[in-house]
């Protein structure tokens, strides 16, 4: 074989090596923290160049190339980096986590062990209303003097379910049917491994605001305290193409493009045809989920809603 290989070293980051191992606190009992982590930004560099043939380049070059591969949806140089985990999270919250087919998963077993004695409390001024406009939301809290009664009634539940659980484990019931009215709340622990790709996703749909309160505090973690040490330029790019990106629909840009030409009229005409407000000025307008995004989009853009007028009737 006359082709000659060089040694390859295992890339290490200096600052995943030191956050190895240390719980990162989420709620109030929960924690992630870093088991193992394979390559690093040099790792997506290197394999996207692999397909040229081409070597390293300097570091505003990875950077530009890094930043073109995910604001080009490009997926498998991505890929080659993995992440490890150790977590430790109440169930309700694990429930939405594990719908993330594309992860790695080992957890704790109630089966085979003793439930973990821990499960998320709430304080007084935690309780969350739920929220009007959407169904899977929440806003604002309760005022803690109500929370109170709540937190206390939580209280008094968990002890509850403890005492009966741990009474079924004395009298010898086994543990896979012991457990089966332990709350929601009890934590669960387990590693979890994923690539960058498919983290990327898990995080950009959980760091959301759309996303539950308690798993988006780990989805934070994970992207402020973990990636942005792992692999910081990918974290840049991350926040720039997607967490504070903005999409826009085709009628979306027809709109705005009317709004900057001064045709605001133009742009309410567009809304009508499209079914988001009703034809006659002063007809009462119904809720439309499309068009109140398109609103949400406005505002950040700084836009006058043009039909804002006739939301009013
Ligand atoms: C705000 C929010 C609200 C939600 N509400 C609900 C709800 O009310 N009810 C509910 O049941 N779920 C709900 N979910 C869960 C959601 O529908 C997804 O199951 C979850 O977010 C996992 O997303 P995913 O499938 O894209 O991720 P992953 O499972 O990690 O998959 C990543 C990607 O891989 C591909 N993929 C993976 N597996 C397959 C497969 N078998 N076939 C084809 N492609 C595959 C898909 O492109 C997928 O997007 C909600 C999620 C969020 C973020």
């Amino acid at each position: 074989m006359s082709q000659e290989f060089e040694k390859i070293e295992r890339p290490t980051v200096a600052a995943m090596e030191e956050i190895s191992g240390q719980p990162f606190k989420v709620l109030d009992d929960g924690f992630i923290r870093v088991v193992d982590y394979m390559g690093s930004d040099a790792s997506i560099v290197q394999a996207a160049r692999v397909s040229y043939g081409k070597g390293t380049k300097k570091i505003h070059q990875d950077r530009g190339l890094i930043r073109y591969l995910l604001r080009h949806r490009h997926t498998t140089p991505f890929e080659m980096c993995e992440l490890k985990l150790h977590l430790r999270v109440p169930m309700d919250c694990w429930r939405q986590w594990i719908r993330h087919r594309t992860a790695n998963v080992n957890e704790y077993s109630t089966r085979y062990s003793i439930a973990i004695d821990a499960a998320q409390t709430t304080a007084p001024d935690e309780w969350r209303y739920q929220a009007e406009g959407n169904r899977q939301g929440s806003t604002g809290f309760l005022p803690p003097g109500e929370g109170a009664h709540f937190s206390e009634k939580e209280r008094e539940l968990h002890a509850l379910a403890r005492q009966v659980y741990e009474e079924r484990l004395n009298a010898g019931i086994a543990r896979e049917q012991a457990r089966k009215d332990l709350p929601l709340s009890t934590y669960t622990e387990a590693y979890w491994k994923i690539d960058l790709h498919n983290l990327l996703h898990f995080l950009s749909l959980r760091m959301d605001e759309h996303a539950q309160y308690e798993i988006r505090c780990y989805a934070e973690i994970i992207g402020k305290e973990i990636l942005r040490r792992w692999c910081p330029i990918v974290w840049e790019a991350f926040l720039d193409y997607r967490m504070n990106a903005l999409s826009l629909s085709g009628l979306e840009v027809a709109i705005i493009r009317e709004i900057a030409a001064g045709n605001p009229d133009a742009a309410v005409k567009l809304a009508i045809a499209n079914k988001w407000l009703p034809e006659e000025a002063g007809a009462p307008v119904k809720r439309n989920r499309e068009r109140a995004e398109c609103e949400r989009k406005l505002q950040r853009l700084n836009l006058d809603i043009p039909w804002k007028e006739r939301l009013k009737s």
